[in-house]
């Protein structure tokens, strides 16, 4: 491995920062992005935080495997973009091939051709393994969390989803995002906004989400402003205790 492809220093500042975690018990890595793995006894559900900068997301993950079982695994930054080799990536961009490569050339200037090659090389080599380890057993439940700026809400989704619920239209910035329609069913008796995106659009964006609906895996995206973590705890646990 050449010195260039090991995790930055920056990253593993970031962590030193981070408030201790008492689960922390493993890492797992893709293109040398680092994510921590909590677990908690035996459960089908993951829980996946990608965006290091949406802090409230993270803050709900630790507390939430508190009280209830299943793995989660949360990103070792501080920043929304993580280095990837020479190059930044947005890390729920890593999923496929082409997403990846479309968000690195939009995300980084003055790149040279082999530097991309090689950021794209090292995705290859670890995006079967850190699949493998984050996606649930079969018929398992994916929960990832993200929070969101002003810039983003539900209405964002409606155009490009199957099916919407707008339970709460006061609060369009809290809504969760499902690709399997039996869970979205489920979902849409909530208090809360829901769509169902349960068939994958042409272009692959190297999303989890979009992934997920290839792979037919069940997924819920949980959206909430950052900094609200009660709206999202709220609607994490009617996911826990309302979805099998
Ligand atoms: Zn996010």
């Amino acid at each position: 491995m050449s010195s260039s492809l090991q995790t930055p220093r920056r990253d593993w500042l970031a962590t030193a920062f981070l408030p201790f975690w008492p689960f922390r018990s493993s890492t797992q890595k893709i293109g040398g992005v680092r994510f921590d793995i909590i677990r908690r006894g035996r459960s089908t559900h993951r829980y996946f935080h990608v965006h290091g900068n949406e802090t409230t997301a993270r803050e709900l993950l630790y507390e939430h495997m508190r009280k209830f079982k299943g793995t989660g695994f949360t990103v070792q930054s501080l920043e929304r973009q993580v280095a990837l080799g020479a190059l930044e990536i947005d890390p729920n961009r890593m999923f496929s091939r082409e997403g990846a490569e479309k968000n690195l050339r939009r995300v980084n200037r003055n790149y040279s051709e082999a530097a991309m090659q090689n950021a794209l090389l090292y995705l290859e080599r670890d995006r079967h393994k850190f699949v493998k380890a984050i996606l649930p057993p079969e018929g398992g439940l994916l929960i990832a969390l993200h929070n969101n700026g002003p810039g983003y809400s539900v209405q964002t989704e409606v155009p490009i989803s199957d099916e919407v619920s707008l339970a709460d239209p006061q609060n369009p910035r809290e809504f969760m995002l499902a690709v399997n329609r039996d869970d979205f069913a489920i979902l849409k008796t909530s208090p809360f906004n829901v769509v169902l995106q349960d068939k994958a659009p042409p272009d692959d964006d190297g999303s989890l989400s979009r992934l997920c609906t290839k792979l037919g895996v069940r997924y819920v995206n949980i959206e909430a402003r950052l900094g609200n973590l009660e709206a999202q705890r709220r609607m994490l646990e009617f996911i826990e205790t309302k979805l099998p």
